[in-house]
């Protein structure tokens, strides 16, 4: 539906050409592995390439996909894993849509909005666990102004613990006017991230009531281009995945993707493929939930599809599938999450699913999951430089770029870790930390660089420094 918001947004989503794309793009495995090349050299794909990609379903070429998202995944991003946890701020929702325990409807949910002491607490609970990058999460209600936002990103940079601090502030809110935007921006927002759920208009419709604010399409698809507008350059897309076919949502993040870096001359910072999960109070049609190998293959051909976009995979997979699918490309994960408002202040891990949005599929610990992260030769990063040196947007060159990942990534990833290892992680993670460390400084070649890096590495193990990067 079109109303008055949304009455200047331009529609670029054209389902019938999405739909034909995904029924008539037939495999032909040597088109196929034209594409893989393609994709393998660094260059994005189009939507009708990635079409071809989503047309393989012969196990052997289909493992030719997952075998080349690995590699592209290795040569673009390294070994580095972004850590964050999300924060939920405020449950209260004037919408309805069908698969959220927060719709307006539900009148079991239990609803809370953080007091300032609560938000205090979340965020020196957060900080004790060793994180610096957040999510904020908000529903869609009166009381959550871009004002009321923009205040409480500012109060989180300003929450301090020992050496605790958050570094990097994003959020996950509902759509603003260009002048809500720019009060967000101002606060000193990272990432802004919004998910259009479904690209696909008649199963939008029906997820999303009419005369709810949710219930506009286009005011949503248009989004992150107000952002952009706005002067917020990193944007986050994504699709939930299970309203309807995964092939069409994919090609509808590709769409979106292009329309950004045409429209903009930047492309989307991150996207985001959340599954469904089960919630307080939903009852769906299973019908298009996405199978874990369907789960893997979408994975696998977004990496392929938009190379140096960022990929976050949540906590709302299970540990097996997180090992399995972060090989693929992904290079965010959250860790230590907990989705009930105030939950990170609770001992218990168990989920109360009446106070929070979905039921999550990886409960452990912080600790835990970087201690695995580091036995599979992963670096935990925690890293914020290129955002606080300005190297965002257009200009934000985190991969690729010859030299950049050696340059700044690598050496901020281990600054960052190393920060961790020695505040906040168990004598057990921390010996597996300090050996792979050793291990990634044996890979840097020596000269200025590694020098520098050395004695900050040193610096913050023997002199109490922090925040040190590159
Ligand atoms: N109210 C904001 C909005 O709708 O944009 C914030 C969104 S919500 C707090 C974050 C995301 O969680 C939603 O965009 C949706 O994709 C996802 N979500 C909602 N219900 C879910 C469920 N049952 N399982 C998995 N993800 C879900
Ligand atoms: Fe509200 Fe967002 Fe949940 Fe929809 S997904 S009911 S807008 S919190």
């Amino acid at each position: 539906m079109r109303n008055k918001l949304s009455e200047h947004c331009v529609d670029f989503i054209d389902d019938a050409k999405l739909e034909d794309l995904v029924n008539n793009t037939k495999e032909d495995k040597s088109i196929i592995r034209e594409v893989i090349a393609k994709s393998m050299e660094k260059k994005a794909l189009s939507v009708k390439e990635t079409a071809v990609l989503l047309s393989a379903e012969s196990p052997d070429i289909v493992d030719e996909i997952f075998n080349a998202a690995r590699q592209l995944k290795k040569d673009v991003y390294g070994n580095r894993i972004v850590i964050f946890a999300p924060l939920y701020i405020g449950n209260y929702c004037i919408n309805d849509c069908a698969y959220c325990a927060f719709r307006k409807s539900l009148r079991t949910t239990v609803r809370k909005t953080l007091s300032q002491e609560e938000l205090i607490a979340q965020i020196e609970a957060l900080e004790d666990n060793g994180h610096k990058r957040l999510i904020l999460v908000f529903g869609e209600h009166p009381d959550y102004t871009p004002g009321f936002i923009a205040d409480t990103v500012r109060k989180v940079y300003t929450i301090r613990k020992g050496h605790g601090e958050i570094r990097r502030v994003n959020i996950n809110a509902a759509p603003m006017d260009h002048d809500g935007f720019r009060k967000v921006k101002a606060a000193g927002i990272g990432t802004y991230q919004i998910f259009q759920e479904t690209y696909h208009h008649s199963t939008y419709a029906k997820m999303h009531p009419a005369h709810t604010c949710k219930g506009d399409y286009l005011w949503r698809l248009d989004g992150l281009s107000r952002a952009f507008e706005s002067g917020c350059d990193d944007m986050g897309l994504g699709a939930l995945f299970g309203l309807y076919g995964w092939k069409f949502e994919v090609l509808g993040l590709v769409t979106h993707s292009h329309h950004l870096q045409k429209t903009y001359g930047v492309g989307p910072h991150t996207i985001s493929f959340p599954r469904i999960r089960p919630a307080h109070g939903v009852e769906l049609d299973k019908k298009y939930f996405v199978s874990d190998y369907d789960f893997k293959r979408l994975v696998a051909i977004l990496r392929l599809s938009v190379p140096y976009t960022g990929m976050i995979l949540t906590a709302r997979e299970t540990a097996g599938i997180r090992r399995e699918v972060m090989a693929f490309g992904v290079s965010q994960i959250d860790a230590g999450t907990k989705l009930e408002l105030a939950g990170y202040t609770k001992k218990s891990s168990v989920q109360e699913l009446s106070k929070e949005q979905f039921q999550i599929g990886d409960v452990r610990p912080m600790d835990e999951i970087l201690r695995e992260l580091l036995q599979n030769g992963y670096i935990p990063s925690f890293c914020t430089s290129c955002y606080r040196s300005g190297r965002t947007g257009q200009i934000f060159m985190e991969y690729a770029i010859p030299g950049f990942i050696e340059k700044f990534c690598t050496p901020n990833a281990l600054l960052t870790l190393e920060e961790y290892l020695i505040d906040y992680a168990s004598p057990e993670t921390r010996q597996v930390g300090e050996e792979l460390i050793v291990g990634e400084l044996q890979k840097i070649s020596c000269g200025p660089q590694k020098q520098k890096l050395l004695e900050r590495l040193n610096n913050i193990k023997n002199s109490g420094q922090r925040d040190l990067y590159f």
